[in-house]
């Protein structure tokens, strides 16, 4: 057995310390992901440092109506916030699209954005997996791949990320705040997560022992209306099969503005720029939400089983920006019925 050793961190600054002078220590928040993989061997640490309750826990409204959320959240609390709720209904929806609600209550910000993929074949230690081991190979190429990407995958990995969360803060333009040996930087959201290319045992940015220690999201510039859909097998203790998290403002008949993320297809949250940038100034139609979808998607490279994702994510955006744009729902046989795109 291999020993494991556990130790609570007094303040950021020593946790950083305690992990960034050890490549085997790693830290702890609520356990909820970090735990499951101590279980299955895909995690092996010697030494456990936990943050989880440092005093990172508060959200805090800033000057331009914005948040700066701290990174030991729990995605329950997030979720029930009254400006989150009120000024940010897809940060709220796609919190509470997550998981459970016991897990919720566990689940931290930063542990939920720092959470890894749900592949099978990286939960399984028994077989090649090239984020788990790398050089190993990838089992899901040729394997079961239902649930990985369709876009910005590579040879190396075409695994997806799991979090709701993360997809919405794709459209929200957030800052991570990560604090280092040497003081804290500033990330822009975007930078945080990455594509697999050659290297996907990185799922991000950051570097051994660097700590979330808040994620800040500004309210200046955020179209009026946002809100996130999620289709997934089960109604709950599911992972997005795909997700869209948009955000949208619709004047006259014309998209002002609008940002659109989705979750599911990729190694990281996807930002849909193709998209946008096909719908700013046009009309705020049904046809040109499928329209824009499909300029997204021209450059999806769909795997032997996931195939279905691509209608899938056409109907989703079209559906989420229809909802937000206050236009009906034109019914089956439009395209947007169960058998184009729907989970089976
Ligand atoms: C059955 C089940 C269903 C689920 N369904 C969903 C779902 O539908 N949608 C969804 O989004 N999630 C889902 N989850 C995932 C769950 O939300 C995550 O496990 C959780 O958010 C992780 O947060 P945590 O605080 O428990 O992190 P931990 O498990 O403690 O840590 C996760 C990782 O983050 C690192 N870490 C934690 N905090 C920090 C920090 N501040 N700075 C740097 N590194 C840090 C840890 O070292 C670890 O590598 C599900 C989980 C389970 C078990
Ligand atoms: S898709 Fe990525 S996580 Fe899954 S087996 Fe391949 S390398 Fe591993």
């Amino acid at each position: 057995m291999r020993p494991l050793t556990y130790e609570r961190a007094s303040d950021p600054a020593a946790a950083v310390a305690a992990v960034t002078g050890n490549p085997d220590a790693a830290f702890l928040a609520g356990g909820t992901n970090l735990v499951d993989h101590l279980k299955l061997g895909v995690a092996t640490p010697g030494v456990l440092v936990d943050v989880s309750r440092l005093p990172l826990d508060s959200v805090d409204v800033l000057d331009d109506g914005g948040l700066r959320i701290g990174a030991n959240v729990r995605n329950s609390d997030l979720a029930a916030h009254r400006v989150v709720r009120r000024s940010f209904p897809v940060l709220a929806q796609a919190l509470l699209a997550g998981a459970s609600g016991p897990l919720r209550n566990a689940a931290t910000t930063g542990g939920n954005l720092l959470q890894r993929t749900r592949c099978v074949y990286f939960q399984d230690v028994t077989t090649p997996c090239n984020k788990r081991e790398p050089g190993t190979g990838c089992s899901a190429r040729e394997g079961f791949s239902r649930n990985l990407a369709i876009l910005g995958a590579s040879g190396s990995c075409v695994a997806t990320h799991p979090s709701d969360l993360a997809v919405a803060l794709a459209v929200l333009d957030a800052t991570v705040v990560v604090l280092g040996p040497d003081g804290e930087r500033r990330l822009p959201y975007a930078h945080l997560h990455r594509l697999p290319g050659d290297s996907p045992e990185q799922d991000t940015s950051l570097a051994h022992g660097e700590l979330i220690v808040a994620v800040e999201v500004p309210a200046s510039g955020l179209p009026a209306r946002s809100a996130y859909r999620k289709v997934r097998d089960r109604a709950s203790y599911a992972f997005a099969l795909v997700s869209v998290a948009a955000a949208l403002e619709v004047e006259d008949g014309t998209v002002r503005d609008v940002r659109i993320a989705l979750g599911g297809v990729a190694h990281k949250p996807w930002r849909a720029t193709t998209a946008e940038h096909a719908l700013r100034g046009g009309p705020a139609t049904e046809e040109a939400f499928r329209a824009a979808a499909d300029a997204e998607l021209e450059r999806a490279e769909p795997l032997r089983d996931n195939g279905f994702k691509v209608p899938l994510v056409r109907n989703t955006v079209a559906a989420t920006l229809r909802g937000l744009a206050g236009l009906p729902d034109p019914g089956p046989g439009d395209g947007s019925g169960p058998d184009e795109g729907e989970t089976r």
